[in-house]
């Protein structure tokens, strides 16, 4: 008799016989974490052995509350030498026989209070086969069910600031880790990006759960383990499917519970989501993922154009900033800028000198060699120097459904401000129709299930409309968040 074939349950499923139909051997990249002029011999999923070197580091900070915004490291392999930003929406690149992208430096860690990353040295890189995919298909989807970029996001390193969480002269900055995907509380269903089995639902632990196990079991996050080793957490989640219990299987794609606020959100409404694996150092360290749901999206949603205007920027007022979308993707791209308060400008970059505090929202619209056009918007958040305790408010906004919506359909618009004592929040639907004021509890309480302020709204025509919301400070200073919806026939 084996013992261990039909044991689906406790100790022996964590032994990996159970987790699934995704073994470790189908992780396709390699990892190595160097030292600047270190070099190591990596040996590649296909098979070949390339060797790695790591140049230099270079990491740029904001003036405001010193955070790294920029970590460019200098790399080479067999000899062929290229640049690469580290996190921050950038994808791995081509560079001869491999891919190669750098998920985190030492810098981040200087401000950040720990390393969740489990980097010891100056930079991590990771590798993959040439004109391989990042993320085996079949084998890891999408976690949320709606638009890619429905709404604001915090990815990789990024310093979170949607709840207003970025301050001057902030003693620790809290870089993201993980992704997190901004969407409407309640109304989206959040799924399992990868199959496995639950190691701890809310707060009940699956028994025989590892010693050494990343996991941080709490009432609003699931966390599943599969067969790469891989602890996925979903985290603020507003309810939890009852059948996500500990030791459950769960397939890929199975639905986990709804999006919501709970626990550490700060008051805005997301999925957290993160990837907890084995790092060259030896400690559980952050899987950096956003190359993982690019291509897992894809996959779900063809797609020949994609917009990207992440992640956002933080300014004194007299400050110039730039405006990048230079991590759009698709065919013959042209780039065109709308700023928030007028005019506009063209280029894959555009530098724009902010005069006044608030929170913008630049618009940027890519069209591709085909004629179709995809929006992003780059938030800015802009402080007074002479008041660096005023800062101004934030806001954030989404919406739902997010797919096929048709004209005469209503959509849910939900709109909270952050950082003002009052909220009070203006909706421009894009279709022509009068503004629509609402009123959202400003994060008075940040887990008030009315928190938002709801509106409805029905598109009459099938279009691709811009949205925005705004919220004006007494002193007039403002705070906007913009939103792209289509309706009608893809
Ligand atoms: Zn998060």
């Amino acid at each position: 008799m084996n013992l261990f074939a039909p044991a689906c349950a406790g100790i022996l499923m964590l032994a990996g016989a159970c987790r699934g139909q995704t073994p470790a051997s189908s992780i396709i990249h390699r990892t190595v974490d160097l030292r600047i002029g270190e070099t190591e011999e990596v040996t590649l999923s296909d098979g070949l052995a390339v060797k790695v070197k790591l140049l230099g580091l270079e990491e740029r900070c904001d003036e405001v509350n010193g955070a790294v915004r920029q970590a460019e490291v200098r790399v080479e392999v067999d000899g062929q030498a290229t640049n690469l930003t580290s996190g921050t929406y950038h994808v791995p690149v081509p560079l001869g026989r491999v891919q190669i992208d750098c998920p985190i430096t030492k810098g981040y860690l200087r401000k950040s209070g720990q390393n969740p990353w489990g980097l010891l040295k100056d930079a991590r890189l990771r590798l993959w086969p040439a004109g391989s995919a990042w993320i085996a298909p079949g084998s890891f989807v999408y976690p949320a069910k709606q638009r890619w970029f429905a709404s604001y996001t915090q990815m990789a390193n990024e310093p979170v600031y949607v709840d207003g969480g970025e301050l001057p002269d902030k003693k620790e900055i809290y870089y993201h880790f993980g992704l997190d995907i901004g969407g409407s509380e309640g109304l989206v269903d959040v799924v399992s990006a990868t199959e496995g089995i639950v190691t701890s639902s809310g707060t009940e632990v699956l028994a025989g759960q590892a010693a050494d196990s990343p996991a941080e079991p709490r009432y609003d996050n699931v966390y599943i383990l599969d067969g790469r080793g891989w602890y996925c957490r979903y985290s603020h989640l507003k309810f939890i499917d009852p059948a996500v219990r500990p030791g459950a299987h769960i397939a890929l794609g199975q639905k986990l519970g709804v999006l919501g606020k709970e626990g550490g959100s700060g008051g805005w409404s997301h999925l957290h989501f993160d990837i907890w694996a084995r790092q060259p150092s030896g400690l559980w360290g952050i899987e950096e993922g956003y190359a993982f749901l690019w291509q897992a999206y894809e996959r779900e949603h063809p797609r020949e154009l994609v917009a990207v205007a992440r992640p956002h920027a933080l300014a004194w007022a007299g400050q110039r900033v730039t405006l990048d979308g230079s991590r759009s993707r698709g065919r013959g791209l042209r780039y065109e800028w709308t700023f928030t308060e007028g005019g506009s400008g063209g280029g894959e970059r555009v530098e724009r000198l902010y005069e006044k505090p608030g929170t913008y929202c630049e618009t940027l619209k890519v069209t591709d060699a085909a004629g179709r056009v995809d929006y992003d918007f780059m938030v800015v958040q802009v402080l007074d120097r002479a008041h660096p305790d005023q800062p101004p408010p934030t806001i954030h906004a989404n919406y739902a459904p997010t797919f096929g919506i048709r004209p005469k359909d209503p959509v849910v618009f939900k709109v909270r401000t952050f950082r003002d004592k009052e909220g009070g929040e203006t909706w421009d639907f894009g279709d022509g129709t009068p503004a629509v004021s609402v009123k959202s509890d400003a994060n008075a309480d940040r887990y008030a299930p009315n928190g938002y302020a709801e509106a409805r709204h029905v598109y009459a025509k099938a279009g691709h409309y811009l949205v925005s919301v705004q919220h004006v400070r007494a002193d007039g200073v403002p705070a906007v968040a913009r939103l792209q919806v289509r309706v009608g026939p893809e």
